[in-house]
């Protein structure tokens, strides 16, 4: 099927003043590729690359500052690891939040946006109790840990209360920097489990929230990583709770709204459907290039994952360049799915529970309730797949792993569970250019080896994205916050 190409002057007539004027004079393309995307040659003075919260934050920030700015983004929406799923009909009215969700205390930046955007946010449902499947035994209960073994309670509140004390130790600009830096990365999370932890159901609830909070295995992270985590997020409590901690709000018309508004308001400066795969510099500038299309800018900022940047290419791939693709090569992306299954109300709530699981067992092993606001909505209840489960679950054929999700819905909620009027899914690893989530994760070594490269510009490229947030990073306002640091780098220069 054949695509109408808008003229160059109809184009044009998009742009804001500013960004029409960053095109090359006489530059040969200016219009679209047959798929929508950008063709031929741009000139602005600032590139950014990835139009999730870091890129749009950045091009924001740029844009305030009076720079020209183009974004170039992959995809065809903004937003990045979060996106508003809409609900199959007839409940197709309604959005669920298949990636990036809650937003919580102290993570000012994104309230901001919330408030400048027009948009406004609602408490995630938190009224009853908690269900706890652990060591076979179902119980209920209220408050950050399940007190039915008293014993693993109360180990893992100590854990809680010294993984605390440690973080505060870790700087957050510079975690291979710590005093013991070099021990703490050294061993995974596992290894300090196992060695200050005793008892099964408290190393079950540690090993839980580790997997909640990275969608990793505490085998496979840095314990050093894991300290630096808890430390921008506030503290592993403020991690781990919905009142008073990060799973505190939800936004109205779901979390996407916030980078659309964003992307709106940069209007056409936003070129969507533009991978790219190449990043040149030289003395006279920095060429960002894709199928068909290249723009030359005086700076550039690579807005994504570590694990998704190392996929472009880049010249010259002098020292400091082959520092920071050596790391990006070694913060691989967690794995993440989110289930949803509708149903016609949120009957879990009439028997006094809030949603919210914490299990050893089944295949979602954390819940919530995920009922939209709007008066009349299904209810909607939302399950994780983290770490190996996420792993197990792409192997599985997709009506078995409706059939064991359902299972586990059945086992936390009751027979009410079993039948779902519909049921939704967002996998993460199937996404090119996200390849997981919610964040990259440091093995040990890596941060101590390789760290100091994370955010050090190279020459004309800047870098941007959750995983180089020293605030709450792997969360959306940490991503803002990364894009604001690489957009006072660049005017800075
Ligand atoms: C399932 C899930 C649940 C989450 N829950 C929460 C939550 O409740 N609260 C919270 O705060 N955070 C949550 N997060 C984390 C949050 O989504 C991220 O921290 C944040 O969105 C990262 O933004 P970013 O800009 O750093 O990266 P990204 O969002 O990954 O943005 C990078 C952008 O670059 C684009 N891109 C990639 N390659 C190219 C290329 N070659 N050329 C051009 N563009 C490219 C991508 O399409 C993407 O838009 C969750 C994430 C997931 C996946």
């Amino acid at each position: 099927m054949s695509h109408p190409t808008p003229s160059r002057r109809r184009l044009l007539g998009g742009l804001t003043a500013s960004a029409a004027a960053a095109m090359l004079p006489g530059a040969p393309g200016a219009a679209r590729a047959a798929d929508g995307g950008p063709s031929g040659q741009y000139d602005t003075e600032v590139v950014v690359v990835g139009g999730g919260y870091s890129g749009l934050a950045a091009a924001r920030a740029l844009v305030a500052a009076g720079k020209q700015v183009l974004l170039l983004e992959a995809r065809d929406r903004p937003g990045g690891r979060c996106f508003n799923q809409r609900l199959p009909a007839p409940y197709d009215r309604y959005v669920v939040e298949g990636g990036a969700e809650f937003i919580g205390p102290t993570q000012d930046r994104m309230y901001q946006l919330v408030q400048q955007l027009g948009l406004q946010t609602y408490a995630t449902y938190n009224t009853g109790k908690l269900v706890n499947i652990m060591g076979g035994r179902r119980t209920t209960y209220s408050g950050v840990l399940p007190l039915a073994n008293l014993l693993a309670a109360g180990e893992a509140g100590i854990a809680i209360v010294k993984l605390e004390s440690l973080a505060n130790q870790v700087p957050l600009d510079a975690p291979w920097a710590a005093p013991k830096a070099a021990e703490w990365d050294a061993i995974t999370v596992q290894t300090w489990v196992d060695r200050n932890i005793f008892t099964a159901d408290a190393k079950n609830l540690l090993r839980a929230a580790v997997i909640s909070l990275l969608s990793a295995e505490p085998r496979d992270v840095s314990f050093l990583h894991l300290l630096l985590y808890i430390r921008a997020g506030g503290g592993l409590t403020s991690l781990l709770s919905v009142g008073g901690g990060a799973q505190q709000d939800r936004i109205v018309g779901g979390s996407q709204q916030i980078a659309i508004g964003m992307a709106r308001e940069l209007g056409s400066r936003v070129l969507y459907k533009a991978p790219v795969h190449a990043v040149t510099q030289d003395a006279a500038g920095i060429e960002v290039a894709g199928e068909g299309f290249k723009v030359r800018a005086q700076r550039a900022i690579v807005a994504m994952s570590p694990a998704q940047a190392a996929r472009l290419t880049y010249a010259p791939l002098d020292g400091p360049l082959q520092a920071r693709m050596q790391l990006m090569q070694r913060v691989p992306m967690g794995s993440i799915m989110k289930v949803q299954a509708v149903y016609d109300r949120p009957f879990w709530r009439d028997d006094g529970l809030n949603g919210q699981v914490t299990s050893d067992v089944y295949l979602p092993k954390v819940t919530f309730d995920n009922t939209p606001p709007e008066a009349g909505a299904p209810g909607v209840l939302l399950g994780f797949l983290d770490g190996q489960d996420a792993r197990d679950a792409v192997l599985l054929a997709p009506a078995e792993r409706k059939r064991q999700v359902i299972e586990a819905f059945v086992a936390y909620f009751g027979a009410k569970a079993a039948s779902p009027r519909a049921y939704v899914e967002m996998n993460w690893q199937a996404e090119n250019y996200s390849l997981g989530g919610p964040t990259g994760h440091f093995p040990p070594g890596v941060l101590t080896a390789y760290g100091p490269t994370l955010r050090a510009p190279i020459g004309r490229l800047h870098w941007a994205g959750t995983e180089t947030a020293t605030v709450w990073t792997g969360y959306m306002d940490g991503a803002v916050r990364s894009g604001e640091r690489a957009a006072q780098e660049v005017l800075a220069r």
